[in-house]
């Protein structure tokens, strides 16, 4: 109990009723994540990622990537790759130089609902199309098409480096007839009809370009994490660990190992899982799906925080009791806003002013009102940040034996990048699980810039040797 006041007294706002405080500390209460909560979770973890590396269908996915080789830093050439995340497409032409340097050239499109939910493949193609043009790609002399690496961010069952059948949409994304499929051939049939001499020759989860790139520059990448629009991590294995292994009888070395976190107990036996959790699971097309995921990534935040001040609001606990037509409206409240909010550090809240007011199109607050709307966000990305650090500490533990001296983690994605204090609360949250000397000393968190890119080139680069 004493453990639990420290996540719960920090959010009551002084100056308003004792009934308002109440149902603050209540909330705050479902949202604390406590060290010994993080301990079970990250064993939680262990024992499903050791189920899932066994084929157990209920655990975590731990899904082989078929990359086996670290990189060098001397792979070279230039190759097209294609990155489809959880809100962009970026192509990429990429130059290895083979000095642990590259150039990258790049565009992005912004996926269209449309394309969302209906005409994925012929839409990528149009835009690959758009940039060959544009940028002049053609395929190297001797070669009758130009190598492409594809990083998709989406869970596939990956059968080779360039053939993987999709396990299922996520984020939104809901394309009829191709859950089950094979994703390269989609891709590949959509680019023939296009007449595109463009051939896919790796295809790499988001999580593995990222590790790829890091390993490309830092040699002692274990991990690679996004952070982002959604979340997941993968990182090198032995071979002898993985006992679903059955592709070849090749039981030395390594390869990497796309967990597909944002599964993590889809049970919710010991994530600390709340009303406004379930409100949001409930109505989402994949409910029930990607539960982790949901807590802590930035598709999502800003929508568990919609339903809390909700909460609040229908007991006319905040604005007197009055919403709006945007706030009731799904996803109006972007995590985006979240990061306004508890970045304003000023006495009378003027940020958050701004955005209840503008935003959120509630005329008039007070400032009880404003300080109450930011302790809600900052308990929700405090969540997110507790459990983002179990998470990382969990793999970072599995994979110890393997680290020698340094490890460099490289991350990617939104809320790394962009959400206030993200970065540091890793490190701080890691601290009692891993010791100070080795947060202080080893472990070396890094943005892995344009990782998806870049890294999907590396694997295209190493495939075609
Ligand atoms: C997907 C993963 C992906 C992650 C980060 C999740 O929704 O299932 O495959 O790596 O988002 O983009
Ligand atoms: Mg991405």
């Amino acid at each position: 109990p004493s453990e639990i006041s420290e996540f719960v007294d920090k959010y009551v706002v002084e100056g308003i009723p004792k009934e308002h405080n109440d149902a603050l500390r209540k909330m705050a209460e479902s949202f604390a994540v406590t060290d010994d909560k993080m301990r079970d979770i990250i064993h939680g973890f262990h024992e499903s990622m050791q189920a899932g590396l066994n084929g157990d269908r209920n655990a975590l996915p731990m899904i082989p990537s078929f990359v086996r080789r670290r990189p060098t830093g001397k792979e070279q050439g230039t190759f097209l790759s294609l990155d489809l995340g959880g809100t962009n497409l970026r192509v990429c032409q990429v130059t290895l130089n083979g000095d642990s340097t590259h150039k990258l050239v790049q565009q992005k499109f912004t996926i269209t609902k449309e394309a969302k939910e209906k005409t994925l493949f012929d839409w990528i193609a149009q835009c690959v199309s758009i940039f060959i043009e544009e940028h002049d790609v053609v395929p190297n002399s001797g070669e009758s098409a130009v190598r492409c690496g594809f990083t998709f961010s989406f869970p596939i069952d990956q059968t080779g480096i360039a053939e993987g059948n999709l396990v299922m949409w996520n984020k939104g994304f809901l394309v009829p007839n191709t859950v089950g499929r094979d994703i390269v051939r989609l891709t590949q049939d959509a680019f023939l009809r296009k007449h595109l001499r463009v051939k896919i020759v790796a295809i790499v989860n988001d999580t593995v370009g990222a590790l790829m790139t890091s390993c490309y520059t830092y040699p002692d990448s274990e991990l690679g994490i996004i952070f982002g629009t959604g979340t997941n991590s993968c990182y090198w294995e032995k071979m002898s660990r993985i006992g679903k292994w059955k592709c070849d009888n090749d039981k030395t070395g390594e390869m990497v190992i796309n967990t597909e976190w944002g599964a993590f107990d889809n049970q919710v036996s010991v994530l600390p899982y709340t009303m406004h959790d379930n409100k949001l699971n409930r109505k989402s097309p994949n409910h029930g799906l990607q539960v982790f995921e949901k807590m802590i990534s930035g598709l999502y935040l800003g929508e568990v925080t919609r339903n809390a001040i909700l909460h609040l609001i229908d007991q006319r606990l905040l604005f007197d009791g009055r919403s709006s037509t945007i706030l009731n409206k799904s996803y109006a409240f972007d995590t985006a806003y979240m990061s306004e909010i508890v970045s304003d550090e000023s006495d009378d809240l003027v940020e958050v002013k701004k955005v209840i007011q503008q935003t959120l199109e509630i005329p008039s607050s007070t400032l009880q009102d404003r300080k109450v709307v930011k302790n809600v966000c900052l308990m929700i990305g405090n969540r997110a940040k507790r459990l983002s650090a179990a998470a990382m500490v969990a793999v970072l533990l599995w994979s110890r034996d393997s680290h020698t001296d340094t490890v460099t983690v490289g991350i990617d994605g939104s809320m790394y990048q962009f959400y206030p204090g993200f970065e540091k609360s890793l490190y701080d949250n890691a601290r009692p699980f891993l010791g100070d000397d080795f947060v202080d000393n080893k472990l070396k968190l890094r943005l892995s810039k344009d990782g998806s890119g870049i890294g999907a080139a590396i694997i295209a680069a190493v495939t075609s040797d």
